[in-house]
């Protein structure tokens, strides 16, 4: 059983990381700033500063990572897919990539055109020099893996990924067991746009809100302060359960 003084230390200090962090995340404000212009003019996302050589990614990677682990879904956190069957199909922003996937399932084709979400690939890019990346879906693999494929193209970003077999059934719902990912749960996180899907444990949770086509969504980089903060502390949840206290 913990002490009485490391119970009401551990908090605090790790409330004084997450102060820290937010800090040095308001001083790397030109790198988002520098990736919102690369977006609105729909060029290559640019490359952070700290990836300019490969030596000085192995530093970064070296003095910050904590062997936490971030948990991200698919569907409508990082992508939405809309179903190509003859019907009309709804007008996205020619700045929203796209691609056509075909899966096979149960001896059918089905086509599908999956829409990234606004900032993935920088998202994706930085949080996976701060954390071991699993994507985490309630979607069956034949359709997840290439979609899996087209985010992380040279394979180096994403660790691990979890299918719909890997969820527990609820009422409909399937809930995400996240400690298959990381049986540690100070070192862990989940991000989904759906609440139900952190049920089992719902201190680890990061909400998102649902995307399906806006063009101009931020979501994504909205959410690199919390995790940048979160790679510092000894448990995630101390952080995360600050939003009880407030809501
Ligand atoms: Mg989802």
């Amino acid at each position: 059983m913990p002490s009485r003084r490391h119970r009401y230390l551990t908090p605090f200090i790790d409330y004084l990381a997450l102060i820290y962090a937010y800090i040095r995340t308001l001083l790397s404000i030109p790198l988002r700033t520098q990736q919102r212009i690369a977006f609105g003019k729909t060029t290559t996302t640019s490359t952070p500063k700290a990836q300019s050589s490969p030596n000085s990614t192995k530093r970064t990677a070296l003095q910050y990572y904590k062997g936490k682990t971030v948990v991200l879904d698919l569907d409508e956190t990082l992508v939405h897919s809309v179903q190509l069957s003859g019907g009309k199909l709804q007008t996205v922003h020619a700045a929203i990539q796209r691609k056509q996937i075909e899966v096979q399932s149960n001896k059918q084709s089905i086509l599908y055109l999956v829409y990234k979400r606004p900032h993935a690939d920088f998202f994706l890019k930085t949080i996976s020099q701060w954390y071991k990346v699993v994507i985490f879906t309630a979607s069956m693999a034949e359709y997840a893996d290439p979609v899996i494929d087209w985010l992380d193209q040279d394979d180096s970003m994403v660790s691990q990924r979890y299918f719909r077999q890997s969820c527990v059934p609820k009422g409909g719902n399937y809930l995400k067991d996240i400690s298959l990912a990381e049986p540690d749960l100070s070192k862990v996180c989940l991000v989904d746009n759906s609440p139900v899907a952190y049920e089992l444990y719902q201190e680890n949770g990061i909400p998102i809100p649902t995307w399906l086509n806006a063009p101009n969504d931020e979501s994504l980089l909205d959410l690199l302060p919390l995790l940048d903060a979160l790679r510092f502390t000894s448990d995630v949840r101390s952080i995360l359960k600050l939003r009880k206290l407030t809501s």
